[in-house]
């Protein structure tokens, strides 16, 4: 195949300042949860990334002093000379496949707390730590200022010196860096020259791009990143403040890279927004400047990308997510494979590597993450060891994974779904309007799994024990999922209230099958994800009276760390849901449920025709079962092994299945010896001392 003649735009260098970046592919900076706790398993990843195809590929945000010591979260350091080890390890493997390597230098001031190195926080002015542990950041005098550009001039040089390409000054999502701090009024309260007007407000920005030019600039690009608008009018950055910045700024980084604050607004979660939602935003930049601009918007489609740039909107397409969910998105749109590319669905869930400190993970993508510690490359994959076949029971995420996989291997696989459809709970989730994009997931798996010419697929095929085993294949992946319990036991409720009215009680797959049962609905959230809030969205949404509950102290806590929180409060809000926190189930009587304070016991009743409980899920193994219980005839009927995958073995996310679903298919016939699941870098402090290490 080869590539449609409208992408070739998306494939002419650019020059930045002193380096030119070989297409129009740029993966911003973007945080994952390794960093310098993990660096081999982060070095591995960015390097599979420029192997795809991305021109740039930068760092996460990386620290340059402790006193913005951003712990627990893991991400880069470049305090002093023994952190650079870590970074050479990222730019040879960027380097290694023709790519510009970016550094983004950080100094978070008042958002960080300095959990390891025990300093005081820095901040234009005096203010709590975001944290709110009940420390506060100190505020700058004129020395903290110089020692500041020092400290920025120090980390430029060792960058320069790590070899990287493109060093960021870095001014954007909101509260996060100390040099938007600077530039914004609820947190600048000075009165020299470096508070108060807007050009005295931008004088530290202007000096620390002179310093950094200054310092590495004949042999570095200096980007710029700038947050042009945090969508809060004029008591946050707005158009009209970011139009004169960039105007005065315009010539002086080599580089422009622009989004929306904060980082919830910027990676928006697909929830809330589309591919390209930015673009009204930051359109203005191209008119102030002859520098480059790059921008993000999760964009996946290549049309789109291409008329970001006719339209003049941005030079370079901007990607973290889209890079995350497919390392070989510009490869792909190279070789006229656009219908493969593994588009991101905008769920989030690598944005919890950062918040949660682990290493990051992908619901499109199961190998992120995976590339050093398991060896996993995206696209490519063991093949078979054998010719035998296998049937995977169940098309959910887990079985489309697994059959994809097995396909890719070589494997001659059977898939049967009992319904009409192939998806299992993406079809089911994705019914809900707030989860839609969410079905690419099992797109992108149907698509691929119909051009497969050693798949077969049956849908409307219900398997028994007694049908598997007829049909007699070697292997046997049992995917069949999970439903939702009924009787309330979760986290909280550890058994069920004594007293349910049953006809009341109505399953979340109930509405997601698109039955809008009768009001006023309590729906029970003891899961504190994404579905308690979409079911109640979508009721509200359908003019259904609705009251939130939830044990917790809010409704849906998980979905901080996927930047949905705030989106879903205003959105819940805005349809009219009530809201009831910190209370459990005393009863469901019929007409009433009778809720109990969690600290006090103390009840209320709220009238009500329905309740939805969205607590746990129990899987659907009985399949798995019946055939454990014939294993003595297993090999009468050729089969070697049976096992379960995704949330038939353990109910979690739709990434955890796809991730078990591929896991399963990886490992078919080449087991893996269990001391050594995956490999890990207990080692590198100590060889962090040598410059020279093995990686
Ligand atoms: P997962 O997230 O693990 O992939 P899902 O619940 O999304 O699980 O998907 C399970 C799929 O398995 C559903 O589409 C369901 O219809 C299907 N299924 C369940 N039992 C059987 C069975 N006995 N035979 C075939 N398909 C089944
Ligand atoms: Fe996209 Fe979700 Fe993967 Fe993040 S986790 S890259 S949002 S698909």
């Amino acid at each position: 195949m080869t590539m449609e003649p409208n992408h070739r735009i998306l494939f002419e260098p650019l020059k930045i300042g002193p380096k030119t970046t070989k297409n129009r592919f740029y993966q911003v900076p973007h945080c994952n949860g390794m960093g310098h706790r993990w660096p081999r398993t982060m070095a591995e990843m960015r390097g599979v990334k420029a192997e795809g195809g991305w021109g740039v590929v930068c760092t996460e945000e990386c620290s340059i002093h402790p006193t913005s010591d951003l712990t627990p979260a893991t991400l880069m350091r470049l305090w002093d000379d023994s952190d650079l080890p870590v970074h050479r390890l990222m730019v040879d493997k960027v380097h290694e496949h023709s790519a510009l390597a970016g550094i983004q230098l950080v100094h978070n001031g008042q958002s960080v707390s300095n959990y390891l190195s025990r300093m005081p926080s820095i901040a234009p002015s005096p203010a709590p730590n975001e944290t709110s542990n009940s420390t506060q950041a100190r505020g700058m005098d004129k020395d903290d200022i110089k020692t500041l550009r020092r400290w920025f001039r120090e980390a430029a040089l060792r960058s320069r010196e790590a070899g990287y390409d493109i060093v960021y000054v870095y001014a954007a999502h909101g509260i996060m860096t100390l040099l938007y701090q600077f530039l914004l009024k609820r947190f600048n309260h000075r009165t020299d020259e470096y508070g108060g007007s807007l050009e005295n407000r931008v004088r530290l920005v202007r000096e620390v791009l002179e310093d950094t030019k200054d310092a590495v600039g004949h042999d570095c690009a200096v980007a710029f990143r700038f947050a042009v608008d945090e969508l809060m009018g004029e008591d946050g950055m707005h158009s009209a403040e970011a139009e004169d910045i960039v105007g005065s700024l315009a010539e002086l980084p080599d580089l422009w890279d622009v989004n929306v604050a904060d980082w919830g607004n910027d990676s928006l979660p697909s929830r809330f927004g589309n591919e390209g939602s930015q673009e009204d935003y930051v359109r203005f930049v191209k008119n102030l400047t002859t520098k480059p601009v790059v921008g993000v918007g999760r964009f996946t489609s290549p049309d789109t990308m291409v008329s970001q740039i006719k339209r003049g909107v941005l030079d370079l397409v901007g990607a973290a997510r889209p890079s995350i969910a497919d390392p070989f998105l510009p490869t792909k749109i190279e070789e006229g494979r656009s219908h493969e590319i593994r588009e991101c669905i905008g769920c989030n869930m690598c944005t919890t590597g950062d918040y949660v400190a682990y290493p990051m993970r992908c619901t499109q993508n199961p190998t992120m993450g995976e590339e050093w510690r398991k060896g996993w490359h995206p696209e490519r994959i063991p093949a078979a060891t054998s010719e035998n076949t296998v049937l995977v029971v169940g098309g959910g995420p887990a079985g489309l994974e697994a059959a994809l996989a097995l396909s890719n291997r070589g494997y001659p696989v059977t898939l049967a779904e009992a319904g009409e459809k192939l998806g299992g709970r993406v079809i089911r989730e994705t019914a809900l309007a707030p989860l839609r994009q969410w079905n690419r997931v099992a797109d992108y798996r149907v698509n691929l799994l119909s051009t497969r010419a050693n798949v077969s697929t049956f849908t409307q095929s219900a398997m028994t024990a007694q049908s598997v085993m007829e049909l007699g294949h070697a292997h046997v992946a049992i995917a069949t999922g999970s439903h939702w319990r009924t009787d309330f036991v979760g986290i909280h409720h550890r058994f069920a209230p004594e007293q349910l009215h049953s006809p009341m009680i109505v399953t979340p797959e109930t509405i997601m099958a698109g039955k809008t049962p009768i009001g006023p609905v309590l729906i029970f959230d003891d899961d504190h994800y994404y579905l308690g809030s979409a079911l109640a969205e979508q009721l509200a949404g359908n003019g259904v009276d609705v009251v939130l509950v939830t044990p917790a102290a809010e409704v849906a806590g998980w979905t901080h760390f996927t930047l949905e929180y705030e989106h879903i409060q205003v959105r819940l809000r805005e349809l009219g849901v009530e809201i009831i926190c910190n209370h459990g189930i005393a009863a469901v009587g019929d007409g009433f449920v009778d809720l109990a304070c969690v600290f006090t016991e103390k009840t209320q009743r709220k009238d009500v025709a329905t309740v939805v409980p969205v607590t746990s899920r129990i899987s659907d193994d009985s399949l798995y079962h019946d055939l454990l219980a014939q294993k003595d005839a297993w090999s009468d009927h050729g089969i070697k092994s049976v096992n379960r995958i995704g949330d038939c073995y353990a109910p979690g996310t739709i990434a955890m299945a796809v991730y078990g679903g591929h896991e399963f298919a990886r490992t078919l016939e080449a087991p893996v010896d269990p001391a050594s699941l995956f490999r890990r870098e207990n080692d590198f402090e100590a060889h962090k001392r040598w410059p020279e290490f093995p990686s």
